[in-house]
């Protein structure tokens, strides 16, 4: 897996002052995308053990709430198979620390048949708290929305709605 760019003090991609890892890699090719380079999962660097080390130091720091996956696409299944041995890296040696994700992929996508299904989403998924979900769509724009660029897009609180096997919307 390549990555596109990671911002040490995020604080737009999540609740406080976040560690956010954009990967490369994304083939959902939506119109007036905010990172149309990252589409190229060629783009950028490639994703190594260094790298993982950089960002699990960073959110050892007190004032880092958590990580956040964005993209590109984390849920490409190519992508999905890098993350989540980092993802377990992060619960075991950073523990109280909260781990967003956004997809374009729906949640009836991560969680059912999809071509983003793959043998690894279903553990991937349980790892992440927040998830925002869905493609930005333009006509759905909304800069007034919280965490998210469309109306359509959702904010779901993960293991709530995996525990009652329905969504359950994220309240912060
Ligand atoms: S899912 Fe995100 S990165 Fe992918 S094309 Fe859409 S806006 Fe761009």
């Amino acid at each position: 897996m390549n990555y596109a760019n990671i911002k040490t003090c995020d604080i737009a991609n999540g609740v406080g002052v976040r560690t956010s890892l954009f990967v490369s890699g994304c083939t959902h090719h939506c119109p007036g995308c905010f990172n149309a380079p990252a589409q190229d999962f060629r783009y950028g660097k490639p994703f190594t053990r260094e790298t993982e080390d950089f960002l699990l130091a960073e959110l050892g720091k007190t004032y880092v709430a958590g990580l956040t996956l964005l993209g590109g696409e984390p849920f490409e299944p190519e992508n999905q198979r890098a993350l989540l041995p980092f993802v377990r890296r992060v619960r075991t040696e950073c523990p109280g620390k909260t781990v967003w994700a956004f997809s374009g992929y729906t949640w009836e996508e991560l969680t059912g048949e999809s071509r983003a299904h793959c043998e690894v989403t279903d553990a991937l998924v349980s790892l992440v708290d927040v998830l925002v979900d869905g493609e930005f769509v333009e006509a759905q724009k909304d800069i007034s929305l919280r965490f998210r660029g469309s109306a359509n897009q959702r904010l779901i609180d993960v293991p709530a709605s995996l525990r009652e096997r329905a969504i359950i919307p994220w309240n912060g």
